[in-house]
């Protein structure tokens, strides 16, 4: 296998320098363990902070370890009574082509449905962090007005679709006129600002006459600030992420403006789509339908070649891709 190991902790943005690519044997795997042939590894934003060596929801990745994260791929040897040679799984495969991991972390996935590398995005993690993210912690009603930031990316594009769908209005964030273009002509968005070239407060009272019901917030920073001076009377603001911040090398400052949480009546809620694993099935089901009947659209940026993971990664950060960003490492 080939597989990149996290060398040294990065500061600011990661580079080759943190992460060095060796070619290792592909062990036996032991009992209850399945040997997996990786497609596509996905790159998400999560990645930044499990290099870092702070207590979080997950154990940080150990220096000398391989780097952690998802992918989809085909069962090449199983000692595990779920899983046989042939079957396609979802898991924490790590950054490596070839992987052997306990089966019981995997999850069968079905080719024949949908894209294997649509089981890392619209049918995975981004998917079902929109899902539950914007229905559960955003109580979303019929008539509100949402706003989501990071809105041409995994999760954010699925947020606006899911808004539109449940009879909301959708105004997306995001960087540069290309991205806006795609999020009102080809995912239905009511309106797109964009962050890079626009007053983003001013466009914020200007596509939003009624406020913000829901915000939520994929980036953090100023744009968290700007959203905030808009909340309708009774807004929920989500926290999903903050990848503004995530490279950052100075501490993070809160939001100078948190106090029209409290003249309207506004909650501001962080949480993690783990905290929903039993009712992942809920969101497979409606999503599925969704895509089926056309009403729930999605991209992806395929970069081809494990060696290419570092740099793949920065696109993360600089937004040089548009929807779910996955590499992939064999057919
Ligand atoms: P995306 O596909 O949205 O990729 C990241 C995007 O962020 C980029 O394309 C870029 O888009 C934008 N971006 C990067 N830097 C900045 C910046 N400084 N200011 C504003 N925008 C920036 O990633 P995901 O959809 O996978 O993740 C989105 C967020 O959701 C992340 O914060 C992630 O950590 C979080 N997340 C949280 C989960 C949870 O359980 N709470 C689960 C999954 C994800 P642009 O070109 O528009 O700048």
């Amino acid at each position: 296998t080939t597989r990149v190991i996290l060398s040294k902790r990065p500061e600011g943005l990661p580079s080759d320098d943190n992460f060095t690519i060796e070619k290792a044997p592909v062990p036996e795997p032991a009992e209850g363990e399945v040997v997996v042939a990786t497609k596509y590894i996905s790159l998400d934003p999560a990645m930044r902070g499990w290099m870092r060596d702070a207590p979080s929801y997950v154990p940080p990745v150990g220096i000398g370890e391989v780097m952690r994260a998802g992918g989809v791929g085909e069962v090449i040897a199983s000692r595990h009574p779920k899983f046989s040679v042939g079957d396609h799984v979802n898991g924490l495969l790590g950054v490596q082509t070839v992987a052997c991991v306990p089966g019981d972390g995997l999850h069968a996935v079905d080719p024949s449905l949908a894209p294997l590398s649509a089981y890392l995005g619209v049918l995975g993690m981004p998917g079902i962090t929109a899902y539950f993210g914007l229905l559960e912690v955003g109580a979303l009603a019929e008539g509100d007005t949402v706003l989501v930031s990071g809105a041409a990316g995994a999760v954010g594009s699925i947020v606006g679709q899911i808004a539109k769908i449940k009879g909301a209005r959708a105004v997306g964030i995001a960087g540069g006129p290309d991205k806006c273009r795609h999020l009102v002509d080809e995912l239905g968005f009511d309106a797109a600002i964009d962050y890079k070239n626009e007053d983003v407060a001013a466009r914020i009272k200007a596509t939003c006459p009624d406020r913000v019901n829901v915000y939520f917030d994929n980036v953090g920073g100023e744009i968290l600030n700007a959203a905030l001076t808009r909340l309708a009377t009774g807004a929920r603001v989500v926290i999903c992420g903050a990848i503004s911040q995530y490279n950052n090398l100075e501490e993070v400052k809160g939001p100078s403006n948190y106090m029209t949480l409290l003249v309207r009546r506004a909650r501001m809620e962080g949480f993690i789509v783990f905290d929903y694993a039993e009712r992942y099935g809920e969101a497979f089901r409606d999503m599925g339908g969704w895509l089926t009947t056309g009403k729930l659209r999605y991209r992806e940026t395929v970069v081809e070649g494990i060696e290419q993971f570092t740099d793949a990664f920065a696109k993360l950060f600089s937004g040089d891709k548009l929807g779910k960003l996955v590499l992939k490492v064999s057919d």
